[in-house]
């Protein structure tokens, strides 16, 4: 029997290397993923015993595997319906190969309270299709760093009611919200056909979702809940300037600008273009 480990953060997981390897990858699996996983997974009384352990309530951080099955949901939500024109895979292919990347997650997670065999099991199907445990962070394109600075600023809006210089920030964000609006629909959708094209329309959801968590949380310290209508508006601007610059490398650099120019606050310039 594994000896029972008490971890608390993530950062202490002894098996931290494959948990990040695995999470950072979820965004990035790729529509010819998808039957390849849906073939590797199978279930047999091992398998639902391995998982079973795995999942336990006394299981290391196995709320946190609980919370990366459900944002894993929310990436492969459009999948799973099936309806956009953009959906090339059957929505039962991606289904079952969902619960070949479930196994993996909570195998990760799991592998101190798990038997070797156990871990190899719930490992097995995802290493067939991601054999090598490779970055550890999503990739968010040639601009990522902008990408990342504006998610990390979106926190401290969040905390404005203590904070007159983000209150500041956010007023005039409310403010900026009300121009362009057609304009910005147009970009944005185009935008998302850029990401549809160049695969990366999981990163996209990937990066909303980090956005709404960070923006939308009531104030840490009073509990102070946003006016809903505000913050709609402000999330909207700052998710369409996160997720164009996602894509930057393929969009006009109008389009771009369109939609970055409100939070230029949040964002680090653009480093200088070579002149050569
Ligand atoms: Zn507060």
């Amino acid at each position: 029997m594994p000896r029972r480990t008490f971890v608390t953060t993530l950062e202490e997981h002894p098996n931290l290397e494959e948990v990040l390897g695995v999470l950072a990858q979820l965004a990035h699996i790729a529509d010819r993923d998808l039957p390849a996983l849906a073939e590797a997974w199978s279930n047999n009384v091992s398998v639902a015993e391995a998982r079973d352990r795995a999942l336990s309530p006394d299981s290391p951080l196995v709320l946190e595997a609980l919370a990366a099955f459900e944002a894993l949901g929310s990436l492969f939500e459009d999948d799973l319906a099936g309806e956009a024109a953009y959906v090339a895979v059957d929505p039962s292919v991606t289904s079952t190969a969902l619960k070949a990347v479930r196994d993996a997650i909570a195998g990760a997670y799991a592998r101190p309270a798990l038997s070797r065999e156990q871990h190899g099991l719930l490992m097995a199907p995802w290493r067939a299709v991601f054999p090598e445990a490779g970055v550890h962070e999503p990739d968010l394109g040639p601009e990522g760093a902008r990408v990342k600075a504006l998610l990390a600023a979106l926190p401290r809006l969040a905390s404005r009611c203590h904070d007159a210089e983000s209150a500041g920030i956010y007023a005039d964000l409310v403010t900026r919200s009300f121009v362009d609006e057609c304009d910005r629909a147009t970009a944005r959708d185009a935008a998302f056909q850029a990401a549809v094209l160049t695969s990366r329309r999981r990163v996209w959801a990937l990066v909303r979702r980090s956005g709404i968590e960070g923006l939308s949380r009531p104030c840490t310290t009073c509990g102070t809940e946003a006016d809903q209508s505000e913050l709609s508006r402000v999330l909207t601007l700052c998710l369409d300037a996160a997720c164009v610059l996602l894509v930057a490398d393929a969009v006009s650099d109008d389009l771009l600008e369109l939609l970055i120019a409100p939070v230029h606050s949040l964002i680090p310039e653009q480093r200088e273009k070579p002149n050569t």
